[in-house]
């Protein structure tokens, strides 16, 4: 499957929706496969499962028979998309076992839909009634696939206090969990297993029954929240043979490249197989307009992205007559000019060198008493806060690097990899720490920051942290901070700091470890502490010099080790002085030592990129976040950015014959020196995928 779209049925459609008119929208598209509402809280065909709901406009119509006819008459796979996770209060009086409830028995009704009531993930609801509604599509239409909305996602853990979750406590957990995410609680621990246990076994369940029907048929469940992730991506990814990110569009001050880092975490845990991710079309903003189309340029935009990242893009609308037509056009020459270069987009593997270690359990737990003190609501955002800073540092230095996550740090996974770069890991398992000493030992360069290896996975503080010898430390005392301000003090010339003419300062982390070099060399960064910036009377150093490491950088042969005592990335993140931005972008050059980039990209512009070797060769993806909403919702038209210069390094042997745009259209003129491919792209205006063959 290279290509997917989406009709997100409402009840109302079976009396108005044109099947052969969207079908033939669809199919203009050239997509593989096409998702419409099967069944679950509304079923659009004329179930006999009871308590399944059929819906009020059904009549004698069978809707998805319709439109899964009509697809298939032309040729496209039929994925059902299913809801396990509401039913009707007539469900609900037959089957009260099949719902969540509340501490004091009490149903959960929805937010909006009040007249629904939420299913309970532990109850036959799941193992029960919904293989009966798989099984009976089955029998009628042979899907092609299952998919849920909503289930199992990827955020919070839910707690609820039906009958079967009483009998999980008592037998699983031993008691009845937190209501929030908690990992201090020994109780939150054993219910995040049994809770993954049951996401394995429901999500396997699904899988078989799907493939009762047709041996090739599969299961697919909602993932997605780009970095930001409570549940254990890597265990969901054991079972999956497909992972779908429902991460449709961005809001609030979400950056541009929410879709690309979206790509690049579920690569890191599914590794080649299947991964589609879901572009709405409709402005899935703050508030959300599910009738009204996003401006062309911010959906196209996020389809770039999707197939940048080696995802593949499925396209969606809602309901089945809409009054706004202006998403069709845009959707349709992205996926025309998509399937028009279809091979290029066949990925073998990624090409890059440098590894950026996806550190889920400090994003899922890293919290106020096990991390800076001051943090409060919105922790998870916060706990992202280091991977971000990190990510446009390394967008700002036009570097290639993959996601690897926590618990794939195995040689045969990072072997490939020249540095392993390390955003905050506070929380860190004693295999990954046991792994990223043995990838040290082997000649691998490492950059960490801050408390990384303090703690255990879920937040059990060490005496040491579990990596401080290999980032040449010796702790100090405990973490400072947040500070409003303090600085780094230039002692000495270094790679890492040789941008900096003219100052001897640069901005320091808003909180940082004090520690000392275990091999007591000079530092070459030092800590300047906190002092006032109010009145501006009071706003001198009261201790101008230390010699406090605020980093220690070491090179031992090959291996080279960064370790910042602070969070820099997120404080670069935080207050943009582009000085941290190029702090770490000349640190991570410096850990490459030597090497040549894999791929060199000169000239204007804020750029993502990404290098894959495909099925006919290479292809380079060139990303342009040059613009006013980079960081805020919506992009509203294009700066075209150029030219840009590159230098490809291409494998050994291998003599390149064309180089092309496949965006313009148009082959580039290139030489080739020994492994060196040089070429211009004269102009990127929103997306440009240079293929080399
Ligand atoms: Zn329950």
């Amino acid at each position: 499957m290279r290509r997917c779209g989406q009709i997100n049925f409402n009840e109302r459609d079976p009396l108005t929706l044109d099947a052969e008119a969207w079908v033939d929208y669809f199919a203009s598209l050239k997509v593989d496969a096409l998702l419409m509402g099967g069944g679950g809280i509304v079923a659009f065909y004329p179930t006999e499962v009871p308590y399944q709901h059929r819906s009020e406009f059904l009549g004698a119509r069978d809707l998805f028979g319709d439109v899964a006819g009509a697809a298939r008459r032309r040729g496209l796979r039929v994925v059902a998309r299913m809801d396990c996770n509401y039913a009707y209060e007539e469900a609900l009086r037959a089957r009260p076992q099949w719902f969540e409830r509340n501490r004091d028995g009490s149903p959960r009704p929805h937010g909006e839909s009040t007249w629904l009531f939420k299913t309970c993930m532990f109850s036959p609801y799941f193992t029960e009634q919904m293989p009966a509604i798989y099984r009976e599509m089955n029998r009628r239409y042979g899907p092609d696939a299952f998919f849920t909305n909503g289930w199992p996602s990827t955020g919070e853990l839910t707690v609820c206090h039906c009958e079967s979750c009483q009998k999980v406590y008592r037998e699983k957990v031993g008691g009845v969990p937190p209501e929030t995410t908690d990992a201090t609680s020994p109780l939150y621990r054993r219910y995040y297993a049994a809770y993954m246990d049951r996401i394995a076994e429901v999500w396997r369940l699904w899988d078989g029954v799907a493939r009762e029907g047709k041996a090739d048929s599969v299961y697919v469940g909602n993932l997605g929240g780009g970095i930001r992730v409570v549940k254990d991506l890597w265990r969901i990814a054991q079972a999956a043979a497909w992972f779908n990110a429902d991460h449709q569009g961005r809001s609030g001050d979400t950056p541009i490249w929410d879709c690309a880092q979206q790509g690049r975490v579920a690569q890191a845990v599914m590794k080649g197989r299947t991964i589609t991710n879901v572009t709405g079309a409709y402005s899935n903003s703050r508030p959300v307009w599910r009738h009204v189309a996003k401006p062309a340029a911010e959906m196209d935009l996020w389809l770039a992205q999707t197939t940048a990242s080696g995802m593949v893009p499925w396209f969606h609308w809602l309901g089945g007559s809409p009054e706004d037509d202006r998403w069709r056009e845009p959707g349709c020459s992205f996926f025309q000019w998509l399937a028009a270069h279809e091979p290029h987009f066949r990925n073998r593997r990624s090409i890059a060198d440098l590894a950026v270690l996806f550190p889920q359990s400090t994003i899922a737990f890293y919290r106020s008493g096990s991390g800076p003190s001051s943090w409060r609501g919105g922790e998870r955002a916060q706990a992202a806060e280091y991977l971000q800073g990190l990510y446009y540092a390394l967008l700002e230095g036009r570097f290639l690097f993959d996601f690897v996550h926590e618990k794939d740090l195995g040689a045969e996974t990072m072997s490939k990899y020249r540095a392993l770069l390390i955003p905050n890991a506070a929380h860190l398992g004693d295999d990954a720490c046991r792994q990223i000493r043995d990838y040290a030992r082997a000649g691998g360069s490492i950059l960490a920051t801050f408390e990384t290896s303090r703690y255990d996975e879920w937040g059990d503080a060490r005496p040491e942290p579990a990596l401080a010898d290999v980032f040449g430390v010796v702790p100090a005392g405990a973490p400072i901070g947040p500070t409003a301000n303090s600085y780094m003090r230039i002692e000495r010339p270094h790679p890492s700091v040789s941008a900096f003419q003219g100052t001897a300062l640069l901005p320091g982390p808003e909180n940082r470890v004090p520690v000392r070099a275990r091999d007591g060399a000079a530092p070459v960064l030092t800590v300047v502490p906190y002092y006032p910036a109010f009145p501006p009377e009071m706003v001198f150093p009261r201790t101008p010099r230390t010699d406090e490491p605020a980093a220690v950088f070491r090179d031992s042969g090959g291996a080279r080790v960064a370790y910042f005592a602070g969070d820099v990335e997120r404080t670069f993140w935080r207050s943009g002085n582009p000085d941290l931005g190029q702090l770490l972008a000349d640190t991570v050059q410096w850990l490459r030592g030597g090497a040549a980039r894999l791929v060199s990209i000169e000239g204007d512009g804020v750029v993502e990129a990404f290098a894959w070797e495909t099925e006919p060769g290479l292809a380079l993806h060139l990303l342009n976040y040059t613009n006013p909403n980079m960081t805020r919702p919506f992009v509203r038209r294009f700066y075209p950015i150029g030219p840009l210069r590159v230098g490809f390094e291409v494998p050994p042997g291998r003599s390149i014959t064309r180089v092309e745009g496949l965006r313009s259209g148009s082959p580039l003129p290139f030489r080739q020196e020994g492994r060196t491919v040089r070429f211009e792209v004269p102009s990127v205006a929103d997306y440009e995928v240079v293929a080399l063959t």
